[in-house]
């Protein structure tokens, strides 16, 4: 048990489940400690790596007999202890910022209500909370008012579902002969969209970018001509809003109009810069994302609502039921236009409404632009810090970049790489470490809220300091 946990002797029994009738003081009591210990975990994790040193295994199984409260928070606090620990100021790796707290209160509530977004008559007010958030996503990102969107646990999904509906488009006999294209640095859930689409192996074409690491239009128009030429039917054209590696925002505006002078669907995938669009001095960077057709964002990634927190938002909201529903004749029918479960993927599913609703009006509109703004100044002050001359600095426009000594080449580069990144975590800093293009670089993501502009400076003259002139 760790030192600073206030476990109290529990004064009241833990029922398996909640008295329907009378306020249970038990599980009030457990909700308290669980809550310290959660509280108390996240005020330690300056203190500690973001990685736990060492990770103690708990008992798997079930014992014979039901654990009582305190061996309960016992086992929570030894798994907790091998987490982990995205607010820590060093945690810059991934797309994994700390949790927004008003998210972790309604993700505690959404689990208390247990509601379920399959159909309406097991969500009556959070099926409702959907359909109206979803489509304030689409209006604020330009969509027309046809617009609107579901949510889906993770971009993977959204982006498959996406591509779903873009692939009915096409007449019957063309859907399984289709093409996918996007960039070189799109996000790996697209192949993986594609294989399970059952497409060709050549249904995902990915063209190469250029040196700001976005698709060129001119690359797409010729690969669109390529296709039509070769009789094979283009299912989508995807866009990335912001790459995994560098951040890089694809030409929207003008890839939009290519597409729409071929006839084909767009699909922006801006798990990571979508969010971008919500706030009036950011916006500029999401230009365009309003003419696609299809749009998946994370709000689980920037935003800091806890996971899984991801939108499919299309322009025409009405073609999510031509793909999936399916009728569900065991549930009545819908007041709104569909059930949940008849909108994507998913069958039963968590409120992930909730927590993504009560976060963005714990932020509200100054919360959220500040949170922006302040990942990308976070950004642009490693990007002065670094050494130009030692550095190739890989960055778009978004929150994060890609770095690797500018005279290493191969092997050598690669060894710096893993040999600085384990200096940094040395010194509290966890960035990650993508292969891309070439080889290996650093990445480091700024959207952790808690890193100071002295953590920056720190990071920035370790990284300095790692090559030797
Ligand atoms: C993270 C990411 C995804 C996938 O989202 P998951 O929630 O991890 O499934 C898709 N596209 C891009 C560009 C991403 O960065």
């Amino acid at each position: 048990m760790h030192s600073g946990s206030p476990l109290l002797p529990l004064s009241h029994e833990l029922d398996p489940f909640a008295s329907p009738e009378a306020f249970d003081p038990g599980l009030q009591d457990f909700l308290h400690q669980a809550s310290d210990l959660l509280c108390h975990w996240l005020a330690e994790a300056s203190g500690r790596s973001p990685l736990p040193l060492v990770r103690r295994q708990p008992d798997i199984a079930p014992g014979l007999i039901g654990a009582d409260s305190r061996q309960l928070l016992s086992d929570l606090q030894l798994v907790m202890e091998g987490a982990f620990q995205p607010s820590h100021p060093g945690a810059l790796a991934h797309l994994d910022p700390p949790p927004l707290t008003a998210s972790i209160a309604a993700e505690l509530i959404c689990a208390g209500l247990n509601n379920n977004l399959l159909a309406e008559e097991l969500s009556p007010g959070l099926s409702d909370l959907e359909r109206q958030l979803c489509r304030w996503f689409a209006l604020r990102l330009g969509l027309p008012d046809s617009g609107g969107g579901v949510l889906a646990s993770g971009g993977t999904l959204s982006n498959l579902m996406g591509l779903l509906v873009a692939r009915d488009r096409l007449p019957e006999q063309d859907r399984q002969q289709g093409v996918v294209i996007c960039s070189a640095d799109a996000h790996v859930s697209l192949l993986k969209s594609t294989r399970v689409m059952g497409l060709p192996a050549d249904g995902l074409q990915q063209l190469p970018v250029d040196d700001a690491g976005c698709m060129p239009p001119a690359l797409l128009e010729q690969a669109l001509r390529g296709l039509e030429q070769a009789g094979r039917p283009c299912i989508a054209v995807v866009a990335t809003a912001g790459t995994t590696v560098r951040g890089a925002v694809d030409p929207l505006v003008a890839m939009a109009a290519v597409c729409r002078r071929h006839n084909v669907w767009l699909h922006v995938d801006a798990a990571i810069g979508g969010v971008f669009a919500l706030a009036g001095t950011t916006a500029p960077l999401m230009d365009g994302i309003g003419l696609a057709d299809s749009i998946t964002l994370n709000p689980q990634k920037l935003l800091g609502i806890t996971k899984a927190s991801s939108l499919l938002l299309l322009s025409d909201l009405s073609l999510l039921k031509g793909t999936f529903a399916t009728g569900l004749p065991y549930m009545d029918t819908a007041v709104g236009d569909h059930h949940g479960g008849e909108a994507g993927l998913q069958g039963t599913r968590p409120a992930e409404i909730l927590k993504l609703w009560l976060g963005l009006r714990q932020l509200g509109e100054s919360g959220i632009q500040q949170l922006l703004q302040a990942a990308l100044d976070r950004r642009n002050s490693v990007c002065r810090r670094l050494n130009a001359e030692q550095f190739d600095v890989l960055s778009g426009n978004l929150h994060l970049l890609a770095v690797r000594p500018s005279d290493l080449q191969g092997a050598d580069s690669d060894l710096w790489c893993e040999t600085t990144r384990r200096t940094l975590l040395q010194q509290g800093f966890m960035l990650s470490r993508p292969h891309y293009e070439r080889g290996h670089c650093l990445k480091a993501v700024f959207g952790n809220p808690h890193t100071s502009e002295e953590h920056l400076a720190r990071l920035s003259d370790l990284i300095n300091s790692s090559v030797e002139r």
